[in-house]
């Protein structure tokens, strides 16, 4: 029989899966794939309910119901000042997942090029390629992820078509600055380049640091997809509600994409998003501040059994140097170890590059409650205080 598509057939399942299930399999704790272990805000949850009893439950407009684009534009207006038109600039999307595969369908042919910041989230690349685009890769160094601009502007060329950002950057917890935000926007005037803008995580910033969209810089208005989630933004991952910014010259092109995608997504949950985006200013500043807590409480608790814990600015993940465990093994074996044997799962940080990359980085999730943070932590501890109690015997009896 003819093989079927060969991108697709040669992709793994995803590192969240595939750790997840590794975790369920170990009743481990997971920190690996992200998402909180409690529910968004009780109010936007009983909007859904009351919104799926109440008789709209066919197709919605395209493009979403006119309540979440209207919503999504008051807020870009109240946090970033964007004048943003409801109903020809906003496209709502099954999860930013697909809102970011609708804005590279709307922009690539096959043979466009694509820069691409790693480390960077597992389903650009094969998106890229699955649409005949070329990725042009650009790589930050840990552990200070400071962007590299000579091999950035040596990543533009006639052939750019877009570069892809994300800001507050996932596993990194980057947050581009207003520098490096003006310097890429200036690649892209040059090279007549567009973005698209993965800013999942644009309410998660943590101290004084502020999410800028791309979007916002002089010049840039209209050369932007910027997109967000509902996931992130009201910790309710499962409902998959996204949303695109553009112009409308994209946004439309982009609408043609979900068009061949899903065509549209839940009723019900747009509108509960609606009063979710509608919430004051004091719930976006309690999420940020909640979770910067939490950042905190588990950045403390890694350094404490030796991990070297790299700063987070912006979403709700850290990234940790295990070298100082003595671990003797990679990343993936650092993961899978401390999953089967103490009982806390991670994601191995390569898992966000292609071909070699930096093996000693574990990125662990901090959206959990606290005494959930702290038994993975106490777990940690024992199992490292063992192993190295355990090492030490195996040292001094190999040196008797
Ligand atoms: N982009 C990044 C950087 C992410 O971490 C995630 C995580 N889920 C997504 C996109 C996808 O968001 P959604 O769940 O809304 O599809
Ligand atoms: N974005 C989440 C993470 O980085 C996972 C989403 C997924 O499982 N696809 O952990």
């Amino acid at each position: 029989m003819k093989t079927p598509n060969a991108l697709l057939s040669a992709t793994g399942t995803t590192i969240f899966t595939v750790m997840s299930a590794l975790a369920a399999q170990h009743g481990a704790i997971n920190l690996g794939q992200g998402f909180p272990d409690t529910d968004g805000p009780a109010d936007v949850v009983r909007a859904a309910a009351d919104a799926l009893m109440d008789g709209r439950n066919q197709y919605p407009p395209m493009t979403g119901v006119p309540e979440l684009r209207q919503a999504v534009a008051a807020t870009n207006r109240r946090f970033y000042g964007l004048d943003v038109d409801p109903d020809s600039e906003v496209v709502v999307t099954s999860g930013a997942t697909e809102a970011i595969t609708a804005s590279l369908m709307a922009l690539l042919d096959p043979g466009d090029e694509v820069v691409l910041i790693e480390p960077l989230y597992d389903t650009y690349l094969p998106v890229v390629r699955l649409l005949g685009a070329i990725p042009r890769l650009v790589r930050l160094a840990p552990p200070k992820w400071e962007l590299p601009r000579a091999e950035l502007a040596a990543a533009f060329g006639p052939k750019t078509k877009a570069i892809l950002l994300n800001t507050p950057m996932n596993p990194t917890g980057k947050v581009f600055t207003a520098a490096e935000l003006a310097f890429i926007g200036e690649l892209l005037q040059k090279h007549d380049a567009y973005a698209v803008c993965d800013e999942v995580y644009e309410h998660l910033t943590f101290d004084g640091w502020r999410h800028i969209p791309l979007m916002t810089l002089p010049g840039l208005r209209e050369r932007c997809l910027r997109i967000g989630s509902a996931g992130k933004t009201f910790s309710l991952t499962g409902w998959k509600i996204g949303y695109i910014t553009a112009p409308r010259a994209l946004a439309s092109v982009a609408a043609k994409a979900h068009q061949n995608l899903t065509f549209t997504t839940a009723p019900n949950l747009q509108r509960a998003v609606a009063v979710g985006l509608a919430k004051d200013d004091a719930y976006f500043a309690g999420l940020a501040g909640a979770l910067a807590a939490k950042r905190d409480r588990l950045s403390a608790g890694l350094a404490r059994i030796g991990m070297a814990v790299l700063p987070t600015q912006g979403s709700y993940f850290v990234t940790a140097d295990f070298t100082p465990l003595g671990f003797a093994g990679d990343d993936v074996a650092f993961c899978r170890h401390i999953t089967e044997a103490a009982r806390v799962t991670a994601i191995p940080v390569t898992a966000f590059y292609e071909g070699e990359a930096p093996s000693h980085f574990a990125r662990f999730a901090f959206c959990k409650r606290d005494e959930v943070l702290d038994e993975a932590v106490a777990r940690l501890e024992r199992h490292f205080a063992h192993d190295s109690a355990a090492a030490t015997l195996t040292s001094r009896a190999a040196s008797a």
